[in-house]
């Protein structure tokens, strides 16, 4: 049997979704399909840890997130930026709020009570949904082919969305599954890397039963040149957390490149050198090491034993050596944790064979949105406000599309 819609939108997570209600407003009549028995499953997921909507950092600091896609993700941001985010989420009876390090996250924290006042809303707007569509491909008349549990469905449509998300936490939906239709297709698709995903240190066992899952606060850590302030976890396998994923990618650049990389930890960001020289000079008494470093450096257990780590055995007596220890940890990175444990998805499809409104150049009339698109940013809103506004930006170009499908005047 054969469906029909205006617009036909797979993948019902944040991108899709957005889409979804810009394109209903507009009076067309939408069809959101998802290979998973609900919406919005990682949405909620992200949700857990409280959802960080957006930041609400100057937007030159924003933009400069967005690594190399920056000039294509430019223009997305402006036209829907965090303000139009916030103003949305606000709209749907989610008050916001901003923390103290400019994260921006619903009063409720959770994904839950937005979720479910949006799906209200779009169903409202008369968004139907079918769940459990795998979209597996297009057929020789161009029409999108799923896979369902009552067998072989064909929906038909005068423009489609894909919002297919990236490839980490596949358990959520999002497997990257659809990278192999879009090459057959002809389609440049960047291959999809981890993002923002845990480092693998070769922990003694001594460190990793000891310390596993112990945070790592206040610190800084440094990555060639680069220094990022704030708290990593100690995992069985290395390290993980907000400080480890801002610096994760030009980390798993380098391990790609060269096998392994050097990172250092600074346990003591907030002293100098010289002070903590000094604090180390005073005499020690009968004071064992670790006793002496917590007590005149304010190191914590596992300070110490990332120190004891790095050094493969005593601790350096010397103060200045010792200071110059607490100042940089040094660890080797060897390896990266595998896409199905990150939190989100590196390359994607080429912005080069896209329109401004990421419509595929090769294929009238079908457009791309959200995670799928070839960028990355680090944790701090900025996954959520890029897959929000590229969603903006297709849903305008679908509108335009349909609008000079009419008749009217294009909007390409
Ligand atoms: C643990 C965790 C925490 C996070 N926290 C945050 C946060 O606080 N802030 C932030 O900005 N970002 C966060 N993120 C990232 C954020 O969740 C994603 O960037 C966002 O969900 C991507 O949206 P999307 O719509 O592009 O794709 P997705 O949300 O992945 O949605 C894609 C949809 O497409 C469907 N799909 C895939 N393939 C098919 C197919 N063949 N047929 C039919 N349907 C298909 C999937 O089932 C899915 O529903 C977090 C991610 C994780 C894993």
């Amino acid at each position: 049997m054969t469906q029909t819609t205006d617009v036909l939108i797979i993948g019902a997570g944040p991108a899709g979704l957005m889409a979804a209600e810009i394109i209903a407003e507009a009076g067309r009549s939408v069809l959101v399909v998802d290979a998973m028995p609900s919406a919005g499953r990682k949405f909620l997921l992200a949700g857990r840890g409280g959802l960080n909507l957006t930041h609400s950092e100057g937007v030159d600091d924003f933009l400069a997130r967005y690594r190399g896609a920056q000039p294509h993700i430019t223009p997305l941001i402006e036209a829907f930026s965090p303000l139009d985010l916030i103003d949305w989420c606000e709209g749907l009876g989610q008050p916001t709020f901003t923390g103290t390090s400019g994260r921006v996250f619903p009063k409720s924290f959770k994904t839950s009570p937005l979720l479910r006042a949006w799906l209200q809303r779009l169903t409202g707007l008369g968004v139907r949904f079918a769940f459990r569509h795998r979209w597996t491909g297009w057929n020789s008349q161009g029409q999108a082919m799923f896979s369902t549990p009552v067998g072989e469905q064909v929906i038909e449509s005068r423009a489609s969305l894909l919002a297919l998300g990236g490839a980490s936490w596949p358990r959520m939906g999002s497997d990257g599954g659809w990278v192999g239709i879009f090459e057959r297709e002809g389609v440049t698709v960047t291959p999809l890397k981890p993002s923002n995903m845990g480092l693998n240190i070769a922990w003694s066992d001594i460190l990793r039963n000891r310390f596993a899952g112990e945070p790592i606060k206040r610190a800084a850590l440094t990555h060639d040149g680069v220094t990022i302030r704030g708290e990593a976890i100690v995992s069985e396998r290395g390290l993980e957390g907000g400080a480890v994923y801002a610096l994760s990618a030009p980390i798993r650049d380098a391990v790609m490149a060269h096998g392994s990389t050097t990172i250092t930890i600074d346990l003591r960001p907030d002293l100098p050198l010289a002070l903590i020289e000094e604090k180390l000079r005073q005499p020690r008494a009968k004071a064992s090491a670790s006793t002496f470093l917590h007590r005149a450096a304010g190191l914590a257990p596992i300070g110490i034993a990332l120190m004891r780590e790095a050094c493969g055995g005593p601790l350096p007596v010397d103060a200045k050596a010792l200071a110059a220890l607490v100042k940089a940890v040094p660890l080797t990175v060897r390896g990266i944790e595998g896409i199905e444990r990150a939190i989100s998805t590196a390359g994607g499809v080429a912005f080069e064979g896209l329109t401004p409104h990421l419509m595929i150049r090769a294929k009238p009339g079908v457009f791309v949105a959200g995670e799928m698109l070839d960028w990355e940013a680090p944790t701090g809103g900025y996954l959520l406000q890029a897959g929000f506004a590229s969603a903006v930006a297709a849903a305008h170009g679908i509108i335009g599309f349909l609008g000079h499908d009419d008749g009217s005047s294009p909007d390409q």
